[in-house]
């Protein structure tokens, strides 16, 4: 039977509760434990779907297609194995569930109410995955801080889980600050108390305190806080401030995190765990040989959030190449054909994002175009492979109306055209192409050689495709679809073959770059961006040298 450890967070909200579940699934992972992890949204969007980037970060997209939260991103980036709809469940989704078996009459004549129908269906969800016999661990992480008027029914749910379950199947990890103050040189427990207090009055006690820190914490602050906070002392467990998130599971190994949770949940069979690949890449990551400097095109570049499985994706290829990938941000608002060239000239690489709408949408167009006529590898990423098609269309094909039809309903050339059950759909959340798709890359082709195979899989976020009413006039004047779905003829995958790196897909291949398995195209774009960095260093080298001549 499955056994159930709860994350709550306290005393501020950021805290990294989603790094900390990630790193003890994945330590209780490599001791032989099948683990997965979920994530309860308190907020009454029924997904983060529909939510601006600039409200809650980029929405990650599962295999099965579900719009999720992005601590899910973490969860298969440290566990290397996919999550589905069921990890990520918000308070609308509760709601609707009950407010739909109300309507179809389920309750009977019962009046409706918080307790015990929404905490019902919320124990439902939490213990979902735990009945599917998969795994023995299930995570979940209560989103919010404890205190908040809107996680309350959430906590209510683990205080009764805690009462109904024997002892060793539930427990309850809380995560909190233990702020420096640099004038008094000290750390202070007084937040963590005062979280803890908090979260008992609930009903809930925590089984062990995982405190965020700048400084050490040792011994006495240690027993200080156990015995303020009711806990044992090797409970209380030192989370430091680190280098890379990549290094909390070695943290919370030496700590003995995973240690205390097997005691707790009475967990006798698990081996040594073996954090050897773990290792590898992490010395790889803190010690690169050289360095890439990569462009991210896009208009949420002042949230790190907003794109975050890109910079890890990016993080990932750079171990796998032993190059430190520097991403510099470019607002695509921002770039004109008077200061492109000085604004990307120092770029090894360029990546244009992914979005929606017309915002920024003719600096991306520049930057293409840049790439593509200096000869600087280019990555597009669904809106991003778009705009490398309307380019192309626009100063290659002469088609100098060319637009996609989200930006110019009316264009006389919808290069890029919303796809046919598109049209009929008025709702906007979850109806999007969403999820994992196959696609079937052409022999010969750069996706080809990067990929290795002809059969992929990647995951999908979009409602615009290439309209294939074009494709022919592509081919015969140099980019070509180098992928394309066997079902639908859609095209995936835009190259041009000419040129030393220049490809485009419709899907987003950074949804499912893992440590264990980086994505092939980011890690092939990195070597790209360390080879063009080379040749340009030799040239001006040369340039140098021949001026001292
Ligand atoms: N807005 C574009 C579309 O819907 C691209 C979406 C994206 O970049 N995820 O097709």
């Amino acid at each position: 039977m499955a056994k159930y450890i709860f994350v709550t967070g306290g005393v501020t909200s950021s805290l990294g509760k989603g790094i900390i579940a990630a790193s003890l699934a994945k330590l209780l992972q490599a001791r032989g434990l099948t683990v997965t992890i979920q994530k309860l949204d308190p907020y009454i969007n029924i997904d983060p779907g529909t939510l601006n980037p600039y409200e809650h970060g980029e929405c990650y997209v599962t295999e099965d297609g579900a719009e999720t939260d992005l601590d899910l991103g973490h969860y298969e980036r440290f566990l290397n194995t996919y999550t589905s709809q069921a990890n990520n469940v918000t308070t609308g989704r509760i709601y609707q569930t009950v407010i739909n078996k109300e309507r179809n009459g389920d309750f009977l004549g019962k009046t409706v109410q918080v307790v015990p129908h929404i905490t019902d269906e919320i124990k439902r969800r939490m213990l979902l995955l735990g009945k599917t016999k998969e795994f023995d661990i299930v995570i979940t992480e209560i989103g919010g801080t404890v205190g908040d008027i809107e996680s309350l029914p959430f906590i209510e749910a683990v205080r009764q889980l805690q009462w109904e379950l024997p002892e060793d199947r539930v427990m309850v990890i809380h995560l909190t600050l233990v702020p420096y103050l640099k004038a008094a040189k000290e750390l202070k427990t007084k937040p963590t108390q005062h979280s803890v207090k908090m979260l008992s009055e609930t009903g809930v006690h925590p089984d062990v305190l995982v405190c965020r820190t700048e400084e050490p914490l040792g011994n006495d602050i240690k027993r200080k806080i156990a015995l303020f906070c009711n806990v044992k002392q090797e409970a209380v467990i030192e989370a430091m401030d680190a280098s890379t998130i990549y290094e909390v599971p070695l943290l919370m190994l030496r700590e003995k995190l995973d240690i205390i949770c097997l005691k707790k949940l009475k967990i006798t069979e698990y081996k040594e765990p073996n954090l050897d690949k773990w290792k590898v890449y992490l010395d790889k990551l803190k010690y690169p040989k050289s360095k890439v400097t990569i462009g991210l095109i896009g208009k949420y570049i002042e949230l790190q959030d907003a794109y975050k499985s890109i910079l890890e994706s990016f993080i990932h290829a750079g171990a796998m190449n032993e190059v430190k990938v520097e991403v510099v941000n470019v607002h695509s608002e921002f770039i004109t054909e008077h200061n492109v060239a000085e604004k990307l000239d120092n770029l090894d690489g360029l990546l244009v994002a992914p979005g929606f709408g017309t915002r920024g949408i003719d600096g991306k167009i520049i930057a293409v175009k840049y790439a593509r006529e200096t000869g600087m590898p280019f990555f597009g990423i669904c809106l991003g492979m778009q705009m490398a098609v309307i380019e192309f269309a626009r100063n290659v094909l002469g088609l100098t109306g060319a637009h996609s039809t989200e930006m110019e309903p009316t264009t006389s050339d919808p290069v890029i055209n919303m796809m046919e059950e598109q049209k009929k759909i008025k709702m906007m959340g979850g109806t999007m192409r969403l999820g994992a798709y196959p696609c079937q890359v052409v022999k010969g082709s750069l996706a080809h050689t990067i990929y290795g195979k002809i059969d992929i899989s990647e995951r999908h976020r979009h409602r615009y495709e290439f309209n294939n009413d074009y494709l022919e006039q592509f081919e015969a004047n140099g980019m070509k679809a180098t992928g394309v779905n066997p079902d639908s003829g859609l095209v995936e995958i835009i190259e041009i073959p000419e040129h030393p790196f220049f490809i485009g897909v419709q899907y987003h291949p950074e949804l499912k770059s893992t440590v264990e398995s980086p994505a092939p195209l980011f890690v092939s774009f990195i070597a790209a961006a360390k080879e063009h960095n080379e040749k340009n260093s030799n040239v001006k080298a040369g340039t140098l040298r021949d001026s001292l001549i």
